[in-house]
């Protein structure tokens, strides 16, 4: 199996080790063409306006923007998940006052730095669907991520952040957030797996691709 990372910017190294731990090739994606040939494909965390700038800069946007359309699986974590979002509720501006786009392919609209800033950086323990959680609850790392405001029909919420386990009781309203969701071959979740040795997401994603989740 072959999955390419998107490597414009971001934790590309992170996923790829947690790729290739799972037995999958890890191919880093630039440009167009090293879009073929795979079966699926990450999009890391890290600035989605960068990533976004830098994918129209090297021409993959709309390559992978068909892609996506015609069932390419992708998987992406954080800033991944604003880039596959239809809809971006506060996209910034670049400095010629272009909005920020993304990839899109996921009806669902996200929130930017939801949770707050870098310093309210926060983990937490989550209940996570199709995932075996005999091993214990899967570790989720927040770190300036969005969260899901709005979930169109064909999206299945996987995850949600409790405001009692969070130590963001205030920011949530007493409310839980939606951070991971799938719809077809696209699956997407606010936090960052790579970075804590969780490797069940990545796996749930691997079994996407062969068809068995
Ligand atoms: N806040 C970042 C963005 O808007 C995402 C942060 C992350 O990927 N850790 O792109």
């Amino acid at each position: 199996m072959r999955v390419g990372v998107l490597a414009l910017q971001g934790d590309v190294r992170e996923h790829v080790a947690a790729l290739e731990s799972l037995g999958a090739e890890a191919v880093k994606v630039r440009r167009p063409e090293e879009l073929e040939g795979l079966d699926g494909l990450v999009i890391p965390g890290g600035e989605s306006t960068a990533i976004d700038k830098l994918a129209r800069a090297f021409g993959v946007s709309e390559p992978l923007r068909r892609k996506i359309a015609e069932g390419f699986p992708v998987y992406g974590s954080c800033a991944g998940m604003i880039l596959l979002a239809d809809e971006i509720a506060d996209p910034t501006e670049d400095l010629a006052g272009r909005p920020q786009e993304s990839f899109g392919g996921l009806d669902i609209t996200v929130r930017r730095n939801a949770f707050g800033r870098q310093r309210e950086s926060f983990e937490t323990d989550l209940d996570f669907k199709d995932i075996d959680q005999s091993g214990g609850p899967v570790h989720a790392v927040f770190i300036r991520g969005p969260w899901v405001e709005r979930v169109g029909e064909s999206v299945e919420v996987l995850a949600e952040v409790d405001p009692q386990h969070a130590s963001h009781t205030a920011t949530l309203g007493g409310q839980s957030r939606i951070v991971a969701v799938r719809s077809g071959n696209l699956l997407a979740t606010s936090f960052h797996p790579e970075v804590t040795g969780e490797r069940r997401v990545h796996e749930l994603f691997i079994r996407m691709i062969k068809g068995e989740a």
